[in-house]
């Protein structure tokens, strides 16, 4: 059991959060990140399954077929397009991803960049969040709405092309404003 390594990971990505979600404003948000990580169902699984470079569920899935620990934790945080993936309204369309609220794409793409940061370390560049993306959205199909795919994109092409600090001033200034997208 990797205990104290586990803790220290969880604890280092939630400060990460959170002190970027603090630079736009979600403050609620910043505090409250992953909270779920620390219940015994997430945490204990997270101790046993310890990687250092990749997330212990990875580890999970690959031993028992499946991860208790991201189920769990998928359906009780919202910055997550997985915990939005429910029946459409419209019975012929099945399930699909709903658009989520802007408050929490703004806290995925927070949490996108804290990761990459950790598993980059000194290499992690302003462009790493936006190449894992990249490599991934093709096969998230109907599972994340279109308009929430376009703005995390537009938001991980921002921070790519201007940095930091203008993506975290246009997110606070303009788009937080406007309340929908
Ligand atoms: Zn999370």
């Amino acid at each position: 059991m990797k205990t104290l390594q586990h803790l220290q990971t969880i604890n280092h990505h939630k400060y990460l959060v959170m002190k970027e979600c603090f630079k736009v404003g979600l403050y609620r948000q910043g505090l409250l990140h992953d909270l779920s990580k620390y219940s015994p169902t997430e945490f204990l699984v997270g101790c046993r399954y310890y990687q250092g470079n990749r997330s212990p569920n990875n580890a999970e899935r690959e031993a028992t077929g499946y991860s208790k620990a991201w189920l769990h934790h998928k359906g009780r945080n919202k910055h997550h397009y997985e915990y939005w993936i429910d029946y459409s309204v419209d019975p012929g369309e099945g399930i699909i991803g709903l658009k989520m609220p802007l408050q929490y794409v703004v806290e995925m793409f927070m949490d996108r960049i804290a990761a990459s940061k950790t598993y980059q370390g000194d290499a992690y560049r302003d462009s790493h969040p936006l190449e894992y993306y990249e490599k991934g959205a093709g096969r998230l199909g109907k599972m994340i709405h279109p308009d929430t795919a376009g703005l995390l994109h537009e938001l991980l092409k921002m921070l790519a092309e201007e940095g930091e600090e203008k993506t975290f001033r246009y997110i606070k200034r303009v788009l937080l404003k406007q309340k929908k997208y």
